[in-house]
């Protein structure tokens, strides 16, 4: 039995939008002589944890370190900072 109306690319649609300008930037990893942990791809904005992250196990800590660092690197304008060499 075919299913012609069933095609990989019909689950392909447009992405969700998001406010601002498109970006390619992404989370990346950074080492340097200074600092090591994650930074932009397109500019040198830098994750520094404001202290140690909330939560009373050690899942609990990744999630709030990762909640901060998403919405962190949501938020921050890469014009705004030097462009990362
Ligand atoms: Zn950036």
């Amino acid at each position: 039995m075919l299913q012609p109306s069933l095609r990989i690319g019909d689950a392909v649609g447009t992405p969700p939008s998001r406010k601002g300008p498109a970006t390619h930037r992404e989370m990346v990893w950074v080492e340097g002589e200074y600092f090591r942990g994650w930074g932009c791809s397109e500019c040198a904005w830098e994750f520094r944890p404001s202290g140690f992250p909330e939560g009373d196990t050690i899942d609990e800590m990744k999630d709030a370190y990762e909640r901060q660092r998403d919405s962190e690197f949501e938020s921050h304008v890469c014009a705004k900072y030097p462009i990362r060499r």
